[in-house]
């Protein structure tokens, strides 16, 4: 690839200080937008997604696992009545209602699962899926699931072949089951985003991967940027180098791709972003009418809640700080009123360069690696290379 940007460009040293960034001008200083988005939904009254982590039972063995699930369901989980409390408790946020990802482990081991997305759309709440592939994913209980509300689905491909997935996977053959299941949404009319795992061992596999993203017609590719959390603390984050070196080509490929891309957990994207788009001579207007513009502010906790299998309520599922539980707390009012949300809301609570960066609002970091490496959830983004000029004040 000739790309300079291209994510397996050289390396430099592993987490070292960086800086070298020029420094945003009046001409690049980011559009302006705080805890409300651009279309006026307000983070501080409601999420847009509820992760609900439905068990922890899986039939895989993943090598990154946020969950780090196990073979069998636990007894702690949620019941199928608890889980329909808890769709009241979304409810009690209000219209418009966020929207429910039914994640786990592996959701397909609830043999409930089909009547809780019943519940949720029965109630007008948007739901989606995020499913293992296994045994259990089979072509009549996908069509089941989306007869039941079920809207969108997500699938993970870690690797442009079987050798590269199901290595990270741990199971031979999954690869295989993948693109079957591909296959099998699209004959259900499952809209598809497929969720890509970035490591220093990916890394150079993400340009093959992109390639087979086109041959598979998803709506959405979505890159996850390790966090050392659960299983994945065995595995190697990238640099903040080679992050900003992807992020760049990420933006290249966004504008090609015949469908979008996103980062999760590496939230400078936005700003690697704002100041292409801003080179490009795009106004703040424009900027914030964009795909990567409509997802400006969203965070962990900002915008996002998850609710683990045994009902604790934390910012998300790779920043574990139970905030309260869903079997006795009101999720509307630990998510309004909790310090921890409402710090993660506020961006002048932010320390280091995330403290004192101008895309802070809009970017923030992620709470999630700043508290992974630091146990302070408030502290910088480790991955992202930006200095900020010393003595810029938050946007
Ligand atoms: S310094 Fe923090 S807020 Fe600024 S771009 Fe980097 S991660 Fe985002």
């Amino acid at each position: 690839m000739d790309n300079p940007h291209a994510p397996h460009a050289a390396v430099a040293d592993r987490h070292a200080p960086q800086g070298g960034q020029p420094a945003p001008t009046a001409h690049t200083h980011p559009p302006a937008v705080g805890a409300v988005r651009p279309d006026g939904y307000v983070f501080g009254r409601a999420p847009m997604l509820v992760y609900w982590e439905t068990t922890l039972a899986c039939g895989l063995a993943c090598r990154h696992c946020r969950a780090t699930a196990q073979p069998d369901r636990s007894p702690l989980e949620l019941t199928t009545d608890e889980g329909r409390r808890l769709l009241d408790d979304i409810t009690a946020f209000g219209r418009p209602y966020p929207h429910v990802v039914f994640t786990g482990g592996d959701p397909l081991r609830r043999p409930d699962l089909e009547e809780l997305v019943e519940a949720a759309t029965a109630r007008g709440i948007g739901a989606s899926l995020a499913p293992a592939v296994t045994p259990d994913m089979t072509l009549a209980r996908l069509a089941g699931l989306k007869a039941a509300g079920i809207q969108t689905m997500s699938l993970s491909i870690d690797g442009s072949d079987a050798a590269r997935h199901d290595g990270f996977r741990g199971v031979p053959g999954t690869f295989a089951m993948t693109e079957r299941a591909v296959e099998w949404a699209h004959q259900v009319g499952l809209p598809l985003q497929i969720n890509t795992l970035v490591t220093d061992e990916t890394l150079p596999d993400l340009p093959a991967t992109y390639a087979l993203m086109q041959r598979l017609g998803i709506i959405r590719w979505s890159l996850f940027f390790l966090i050392g959390v659960g299983r994945g603390s065995g595995l190697q984050e990238i640099t903040p180098a080679d992050s900003e070196r992807l992020n760049h080509w990420l933006y290249d490929l966004a504008r090609e791709a015949p469908f979008a891309i996103k980062t999760t957990e590496a939230t400078h994207y936005r700003r690697v972003a704002i100041r292409r788009m801003q080179a490009e001579g795009l106004d703040d207007a424009a900027i914030a009418a964009t795909p990567v513009g409509r997802g400006f502010g969203v965070r962990d906790g900002n915008g996002i809640v998850f609710i683990a299998h045994d009902g604790a309520i934390s910012p998300s599922g790779f920043l574990p700080l139970a905030a309260g539980n869903v079997r006795t707390d009101q999720l509307a009012a630990v998510y309004r009123t909790h310090p921890v949300f409402t710090s993660l809301r506020d961006v002048s609570t932010f320390k280091g360069r995330c403290g004192r960066c101008s895309y802070v609002s809009i970017c923030g970091g992620s709470r999630a690696r700043a508290y992974a490496w630091t146990g302070d959830y408030l502290e910088t983004d480790p991955l992202c290379p930006y200095v900020p000029p010393r003595g810029a004040a938050n946007a």
